[in-house]
């Protein structure tokens, strides 16, 4: 089959098996790289282990530590007729390489959010992993989510609280920047989205790992968070997902309290920069922001992308030895290069003079959309895109 990529909307509903390998293999260099200088994790469980954040976290675990890594993904597997999703192809490419190592990796296609998945990661740490997990990542990004106690499904909607909001917004097919109105969202939708993305099956996760004893005696978790400043906040921090990230908040601090008493253990909210994923490309306002802060960041040499960010997170914050560096709401800040007040006033300066005419000129939008096709293993020199490739790996 040759593989081509086919954008529809935010989203490409292809992936090439050979780019997403390279795609990984770029990831795992840069770990290899950056040799951690401290002792870190020795059996790691990601949940949402197949893309972005989650992926790095893996990568970094198994390649900067040696970790044995537990991957939970929700992806399409291949059929002789269609690709499979960008995220199979990542986690075949990183087993490949960690059995290389012979490092244990073992990845799950399952609904995170269900009970079963819980149920199966648990007999995996039991029977294949010695029994016990030492650190738990949460990096879910999902429209929708399945109560498991309830069985009623709950979907996540990007809108505003309490007035409409204006603003400008990308559109990546046509590069034609015009306003878009996000409107409020009901107490139902708020409510149904902290469903989602809130902290609710985050805690359930550690609930049942606690219960079956596969957590490690001093285990650390940690859930993903993004905060943003002003050009983002109406429609992230101050919208329906910050919501269900203060309920993350939230969780974060039952689950430090549970942790601390029962394991000496510990929970964090890791806060981290706005960075070109499947999930940030669905959100509005993403592709005009992260096109502007990537083409700033770069200028001062301060860019970073998952891998970058996350290996940090690991090295510099949860396994430097030292005490962590917390914010005031005892969360773990790696996106303060992102916060940086002439950063954001550059941002702004641009978002402020950008239309459709003056796009490419003013924004580094053709590097973001180079990292979006790169999700889906396209646009590496080193790929023949135009050789027929088993799309069944
Ligand atoms: P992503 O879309 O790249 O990856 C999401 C992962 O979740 C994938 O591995 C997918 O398979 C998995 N997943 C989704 N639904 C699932 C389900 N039901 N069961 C099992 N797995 C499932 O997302 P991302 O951008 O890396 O986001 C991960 C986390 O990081 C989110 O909490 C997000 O809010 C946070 N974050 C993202 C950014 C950003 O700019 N992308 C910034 C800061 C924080």
């Amino acid at each position: 089959m040759i593989i081509k990529p086919k954008v529809r909307g935010f989203i490409c509903t292809t992936a090439h098996p050979k780019g997403c390998k390279v795609h990984v293999e770029e990831q795992i260099d840069y770990v290899k790289a950056h040799k951690p200088a401290s002792a870190g994790p020795k059996n790691v469980l990601v949940i949402g282990c197949s893309n972005g954040y989650g992926l790095a976290s893996r990568i970094s675990a198994a390649f900067g530590y040696g970790a044995n890594t537990l991957g939970v993904m929700f992806e399409k597997e291949p059929s002789e007729k269609r690709p499979a999703s960008a995220g199979w192809y990542n986690t075949k490419a990183f087993e490949a390489a960690a059995a290389a190592e012979g490092v244990f990796a073992k990845s799950l296609n399952a609904d995170a959010f269900s009970d079963e998945a819980k149920a199966q990661v648990i007999d995996v740490i039991k029977n294949e992993m010695g029994g016990k997990v030492d650190l738990v990542v949460y990096s879910l990004g999902s429209p929708r989510r399945t109560d498991p106690e309830t069985g009623v499904t709950y979907s996540s909607s990007l809108k505003a609280i309490g007035e409409p909001v204006t603003r400008k917004s990308l559109n990546t097919d046509t590069k034609e920047v015009s306003d878009f109105t996000l409107e409020p969202a009901t107490d139902e939708e708020i409510a149904n989205t902290v469903k989602v993305m809130g902290g609710e099956d985050w805690e359930r996760w550690i609930d049942q790992l606690s219960a079956a004893g596969v957590l490690a005696e001093g285990v650390q978790t940690t859930a993903y968070s993004y905060i943003g400043k002003d050009l983002t906040w109406p429609i992230y921090g101050g919208a329906t997902i910050g919501r269900a990230k203060q309920d993350v908040d939230r969780a974060c601090t039952a689950i430090q309290q549970k942790l601390k008493a029962e394991l000496n253990g510990s929970a964090h909210v890791s806060v981290l920069k706005a960075v070109v994923t499947q999930s940030s490309s669905a959100i509005p306002v993403m592709p005009l922001y992260l096109s502007i802060l990537i083409r700033v960041m770069k200028e001062r040499g301060t860019n970073e992308g998952c891998i970058e960010q996350v290996h940090g997170l690991l090295t510099e914050q949860l396994y430097s030895g030292a005490e962590l560096t917390l914010d005031e709401a005892g969360r773990i800040r790696m996106d303060l290069k992102e916060l940086e007040p002439d950063v954001q006033a550059e941002v702004e300066a641009i978002w402020n003079k950008v239309d459709s005419s003056n796009v490419s000129e003013l924004t580094d939008f053709a590097e973001y959309q180079k990292e979006f096709f790169k999700l889906f293993g396209f646009g590496y020199d080193q790929v023949d895109y135009e050789q027929d490739v088993n799309p069944i790996v």
